[in-house]
């Protein structure tokens, strides 16, 4: 099951949160860090309009997805 629509989603399902920007940039958010980074009430949307590039410093160009690490 992919597409989540919810941050509450990636917390209850323990998924990553795997982060591409345009830039080629991708980090892995711990679904852990999600709720405490953004509030997991947020939709995935409003959370990557938030999320800032650490290299291009571009906010809300990434692309995300689940992903269950290991
Ligand atoms: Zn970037």
């Amino acid at each position: 099951m992919d597409g989540f629509s919810t941050l509450a989603e990636y917390v209850k399902a323990r998924a990553d949160m795997r982060v591409k920007c345009k830039c080629g940039r991708e980090v892995n958010l711990p679904s852990a860090t999600l709720g405490a980074m953004f509030g997991a009430w947020l939709t995935i949307e409003q959370a990557t309009a938030r999320l800032k590039c650490k290299r291009c410093f571009k906010r809300g160009v990434a692309t995300v997805s689940p992903s269950h690490g290991r």
